[in-house]
């Protein structure tokens, strides 16, 4: 089961409705099973409507700090500004693509915050990526 910490899912959805035209996304990290860490790629997002790509340079010196402080990364979040609710074959690649370079890495959250055309009913989709399925999650938010 995965647990966010209430205060790490509302910056998620503060962050990434800043601008629903554009892709954007971050980087989410972990203690134990609960999410505890959310760090908004302001470099990687905004460069265009269609495909979110992460800034890894940037995000590496992120996660050198969540390490000194027990933070484990464990997946990405972005929007889709077009109001799909799946995660894309890019997207999926792209989490495949890490989880088989790492060794340490068996599984991805991948979260989508969906963009609803007024903006008012956006909502966060989870999904958990393995080597060999993709899982639709629901995860548990406590205070
Ligand atoms: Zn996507």
């Amino acid at each position: 089961m995965i647990v966010f910490k209430e205060n790490i899912y509302k910056k998620i959805q503060k962050e990434l409705s800043k601008n629903p035209e554009f892709e954007c996304g971050g980087i989410l990290g972990k203690c134990e099973n609960c999410i505890t860490a959310f760090e908004y790629d302001k470099t990687g997002s905004n460069k265009s409507k269609n495909i979110y790509f992460p800034d890894v340079e940037t995000l590496n010196v992120i996660l050198k700090t969540w390490e000194k402080e027990n933070i484990n990364f464990c997946g990405f979040v972005h929007n889709h500004p077009n109001g799909s609710a799946e995660l894309s074959n890019g997207d999926i690649n792209f989490a495949l693509k890490i989880i088989n370079n790492f060794d340490n890495i068996d599984d991805l959250l991948m979260g989508i915050y969906v963009v609803t055309p007024d903006c008012k009913n956006n909502n966060l989709v989870w999904y958990l990526v393995r080597k060999d399925k993709v899982d639709k999650i629901y995860p548990d938010i406590i205070k």
